[in-house]
């Protein structure tokens, strides 16, 4: 059972992990894009976890009010992506308590989602690398925390030795390869502050 307080507390840890790691996940996309993941991300979370103080009734209003922010702030690819994953895990568990099957439907709703609006697939090199696995394990019967975690990280791991055909690192082609994909790893530490709320 997933709170709005679990929800509010999983955002904010996620905007912690994103400050501290902003130099490294620009870094990651300095060696195939534009180098700006980290400020995106850092720069769009930082206005959600500011935005999380107020009063809401259910999950969904919060994952509404992230992504309404997450779209106009993060930028770049990602932002769109972010903002449109958020949208729909809000749409997903509107008036439902967020159980286990709830939360697998929400993260199924964003991965669609993601797919639309990038026109991309798994094995791209992208977020959806680890969006996918991870849903995959949510929708097990007995799945915890801990393997949850292990799911996303090992799926972030896979995106180094991938090629890279869609966005910015789609420009690098097999020079793409030897590098993690910055929105795989931004990802990873969602769903690992994801598995550290429920755990
Ligand atoms: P930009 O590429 O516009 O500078 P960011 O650097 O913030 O945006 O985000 C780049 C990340 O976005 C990539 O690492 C990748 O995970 C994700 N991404 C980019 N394009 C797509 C796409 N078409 N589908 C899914 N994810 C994508
Ligand atoms: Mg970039
Ligand atoms: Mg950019």
């Amino acid at each position: 059972q997933l709170t709005v307080e679990d929800t509010i507390q999983w955002l904010k840890q996620f905007n912690d992990r994103l400050s501290e790691q902003k130099d490294y996940l620009s870094q990651l996309d300095r060696a195939i894009g534009d180098g700006d993941h980290g400020i995106n991300m850092a720069r769009g979370f930082q206005q959600v976890a500011e935005g999380l103080d107020g009063d809401f009734d259910e999950v969904s209003d919060v994952l509404k009010k992230t992504a309404t922010t997450v779209m106009s702030k993060v930028g770049g690819a990602s932002g769109p992506l972010y903002g449109t994953a958020f949208l729909k895990m809000s749409m997903e568990c509107k008036g439902k308590d967020v159980d286990a099957a709830v939360l697998a439907d929400m993260v199924e709703a964003a991965l669609g989602g993601i797919k639309q609006r990038g026109k991309s697939e798994e094995g791209e090199k992208t977020m959806i690398d680890v969006w996918a696995p991870v849903l995959g394990t949510l929708q097990e019967e007995d799945f915890d925390a801990e393997r949850l975690k292990q799911t996303a990280e090992e799926a972030m791991q896979k995106t180094e030795d991938m090629t890279a055909t869609k966005g910015r690192a789609s420009y690098f082609k097999e020079k793409s390869q030897g590098h993690l994909d910055p929105g795989a790893v931004s990802s990873y530490y969602l769903f690992a502050e994801l598995a550290d709320v429920i755990g």
